[in-house]
């Protein structure tokens, strides 16, 4: 399995190979290590976000946005061409091999399990153990968003109390 975090001290995308048979992340930026999440690795197979330890995960076709899309919509741009060129043959063929690549794609690209908590992803066989993660689910999703905006104002609250703390000791008159 590789795993893709996201390191905390110098925000890089890290990604760790062989997952399963490893003891730690380590930023390869920054030099960041912590150990993989307690329990996070069960029999080989992902039990947990081997960042953050939860176990609320979920998976999705590991697809680039926008390349199902594209494929559609090239697909009705020259199919238009065609019809507009009273080529009906054409017309019909390139509509259903746009529709049969959108399809095949769809089947043959592989998952990938995301964490909800930090969105951290796993790939490769034993991410997505027995299929037990499923796909994303709003109210799971929305959450652990509200979470990550509430943990946000928390850190910049506590980063203005500092700063006022530093004031205050230069100017105590001012307080
Ligand atoms: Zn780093
Ligand atoms: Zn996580």
């Amino acid at each position: 399995m590789e795993f893709t975090w996201n390191c905390p001290r110098c925000s890089a995308i890290a990604r760790s190979a062989a997952l399963e048979s490893r003891a730690e992340l380590k930023c390869p930026e920054c030099g960041y290590d912590r150990p993989i999440a307690a329990g996070s690795i069960a029999a080989g197979e992902l039990a947990a976000c081997a960042y953050c330890a939860s176990t609320d995960l979920y998976v999705q076709k590991d697809f680039p946005h926008g390349l199902g899309l594209a494929i559609v919509v090239v697909g009705l741009a020259v199919s238009t061409l065609f019809y507009y060129f009273d080529m009906p043959f054409w017309t019909m063929f390139v509509l259903i091999l746009s529709a049969v690549l959108d399809f095949v794609l769809y089947k043959y690209v592989p998952e990938v399990t995301i964490c909800y908590r930090c969105l951290s992803q796993c790939r490769g066989g034993g991410s997505n153990p027995g299929s037990r993660y499923l796909p994303f689910d709003l109210a799971i999703g929305e959450r652990y968003r509200q979470e990550r905006i509430r943990a946000e104002e928390l850190r910049s609250r506590a980063a203005e109390a500092e700063a006022n703390r530093a004031d205050s000791s230069i100017e105590p008159q001012a307080r």
